[in-house]
């Protein structure tokens, strides 16, 4: 007999050789007609396969991550079995699941594959997946396995680097793989497939290797889920930071200038310097006090924080002064800036907390293949600010910038999110630096913080930095997807290293802690975030322009002209169409840049001094005067912006 223990530590036994399947009938029919996968004492098993040892027992449906990673790995044996139905001479090589779907690394040889061919291949794959096979799992000698596949180079390669004993080949159907399990119970789980894409791949990556054909390929279990998940592809292409950044001309690179390094145009630039706006006010109101610090600063800074050693290899070399021979570098950090202005003079326990703030421009060399939009850039502006505090103000300042984070993301209807804390990995307590005394008090610090104000966390152990522990935001995008912004850190290395202190109430010395934190991270990273978050529809108090004015025909433009001189006394962005073009196409045009409220403006309105409005989206609210829209917009702009008050 075995004893099985389930995750809610009930415990029960099984005949020997009892399967996963098995023991999830003898709980439900239900349970076990969604099973797809189980783990044994942490070691992921096939659903099937005969249990002759005691442990620990987890069954994966489709809703956990690792349910979907067998679907997906057992519908890449599928996909590989289908196109060797059609190209029986490509070559097989890896073929892993991946965060959506998986892919298959393959050589076709002097045949090409593309999009024309993938819709043959999904109807294969589905006629595969009815033969409801099952994958059985077999050991194979290591020389057995180099003679199934002395044929395939790639798969040659591979079994050279494996242990003899080890080796295991996956059966189904008519294909066999290289495989180490984890799979679902048979391929008639497999109802709905769509192969995304093909392209190319180095073999192991790299470029000095052949070229293999890389094709990547998703399946569910029910059709209507295929079906939602290509709805939103399409719409996350829509809301492409890169696509709409062009297309509302908020930004742009360009070759000449540099990768990665971005070109804020006009509405961008009046749309980033709203959202710095916003930050200082609520920042100024918090106790924070802005600084401005250089974007370059000589390498001895850099050694003193310890940066150079850790980054400067792979990083921007040192820029070299002409005459001196100095050597400076591209501030990659502000804080070691601002731990010089900490020393600029003597502090006593009355100044602390002292928490400076600059939009600091960074400049971090990432490889081109990395780079992407503005998510992944080679020069951005952090909305940072370092706090110097003593311990005990520690966790009422953690407080305070989660108050501030929370906000933020109120204010910009980022209405879901959580937080990760990360902390020591308690059994390699020699990897960090600082006083356990210190870490322990900052840990419970950000636990109790998160906590006293309700955020949602997990806590990731063995996350935290050498220096201290961290929490990071993440929000969840309007499509679903979690993004990180924010993130605050505890820090107990700079002030040691820049030998940083205050006087306290006992008069001695002592040495203050720093917490770095930046709310949006990025200039850069929260535009982008915002962008596909809201897909150009920004919230009206951000908007490049919030009103624009469509004159029924060129009479009607002075009239224009007097309507948007009026909005403009009251602040609100307004721009006409003065282009010569029928009302109609004014109109579309308008809803392509997003502008939240259109005027039209003709004879009847230029006649009783009113104007014809109506909203981005469709909606019309017809005639008002002038004070009338102007108190609605203003109403609406104030009602969106709630104002920061520090509790
Ligand atoms: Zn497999
Ligand atoms: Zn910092």
């Amino acid at each position: 007999m075995i004893e099985i223990t389930f995750p809610d530590g009930k415990k029960r036994t099984y005949e020997d050789g009892t399967t996963a399947l098995k023991i999830a009938e003898s709980i439900s029919n239900q349970l076990a007609k969604n099973v797809l996968s189980a783990e044994l004492n942490g070691k992921i098993i096939e659903a099937n396969q005969p249990l002759y040892e005691s442990g620990s027992l987890r069954l994966f449906t489709w809703d956990s991550d690792e349910g979907k990673r067998a679907f997906w790995h057992s519908s890449a044996h599928v996909m590989a079995q289908a196109i060797l139905d059609y190209y029986p001479n490509a070559k097989l090589t890896i073929g892993p699941p991946i965060e959506n779907g998986f892919y298959y690394d393959i050589d076709f040889g002097d045949e090409v594959f593309g999009e024309a061919d993938f819709e043959k291949i999904e109807k294969q794959m589905l006629k595969r997946a009815q033969e409801k096979a099952e994958f059985k799992m077999r050991s194979v000698s290591k020389q057995e396995a180099l003679e199934y596949y002395k044929d395939n180079p790639y798969k040659t390669e591979l079994i050279q680097n494996l242990e003899d004993g080890t080796i295991t080949f996956c059966d189904h159907s008519t294909f066999t793989d290289l495989c180490r399990g984890g799979h679902i119970p048979n391929t008639g789980f497999i109802k709905a497939v769509k192969i995304l894409n093909a392209a190319g791949a180095y073999w192991r990556g790299d470029e000095k290797n052949k070229q293999l054909t890389r094709v990547y390929g998703i399946s569910f279990p029910k059709q209507s889920m295929l079906d939602e998940y290509l709805q939103r592809l399409e719409e996350a292409k829509k809301r492409d930071h890169r696509r709409l950044g062009a297309e509302l001309e908020l930004f742009a690179f360009s070759q000449r200038v540099g990768k990665g390094l971005p070109l804020w145009l006009p509405k961008g630039t009046a749309l980033r310097e709203r959202l710095v706006k916003f930050l200082q006010e609520a920042q100024k109101k918090a106790g924070y006090q802005q600084v401005i610090t250089p974007h370059i600063g000589h390498k001895d800074l850099y050694v003193c924080s310890g940066h150079y050693a850790k980054y400067g290899k792979d990083s921007f070399q040192p820029i070299t002064t002409p005459e001196e021979g100095e050597e400076f570098l591209l501030k990659p950090m502000n804080c070691p800036h601002h731990c010089e202005i900490y020393r600029v003079k003597p502090r006593s326990y009355k100044d602390l907390p002292l928490r400076l703030a600059e939009f600091g421009t960074v400049y971090r060399y990432e490889q081109s293949g990395e780079l992407h939009g503005l998510t992944r850039v080679r020069g951005f502006t952090q909305d940072d600010a370092h706090i110097f505090c003593t311990p005990d103000q520690l966790k009422d300042e953690f407080k305070k910038v989660i108050d501030l984070v929370l906000y933020i993301f109120k204010a910009l209807d980022f209405n879901e999110y959580k937080a990760q804390v990360s902390l020591r990995d308690p059994n390699n307590p020699d990897k960090y630096i600082g006083s356990e005394e210190n870490w322990q008090k900052a840990e419970k610090a950000i636990i109790e913080a998160a906590a006293e104000k309700g955020l949602p966390t997990v806590i990731e152990y063995g996350e935290a930095a050498f220096y201290g522990p961290k929490l990071d935001f993440m929000v969840k995008d309007a499509l679903g997807r979690m993004w990180q912004l924010g993130t605050i850190q505890v820090d107990y290395n700079l002030p040691e290293r820049f030998e940083l202190e205050y006087k306290g109430a006992d008069n001695q010395m002592h040495r203050p802690v720093m917490i770095h934190r930046a709310p949006f991270g990025s200039m850069e990273r929260f535009v982008a975030v915002l962008l596909e978050h809201c897909g150009g529809n920004f919230p009206i108090w951000l908007a490049p322009d919030q009103v624009i004015i469509l004159p029924v025909s060129e009479k009607y433009h002075e009239y224009a002209l007097r309507v948007a001189q009026q909005l403009h006394q009251h602040d609100i962005r307004a721009l006409i169409d003065e282009r010569n073009e029928k009302v109609g196409r004014k109109i579309r045009d308008a809803e392509v840049s997003k502008i939240p409220y259109m005027i039209i403006v003709g004879e009847r309105e230029q006649e009783h001094n009113i104007l014809n409005v109506r909203k981005h989206g469709g909606e019309t609210l017809g005639e008002m005067d002038i004070p009338t829209f102007v108190e609605r917009l203003t109403n609406e702009i104030n009602s969106l912006i709630p104002q920061f008050t520090n509790p």
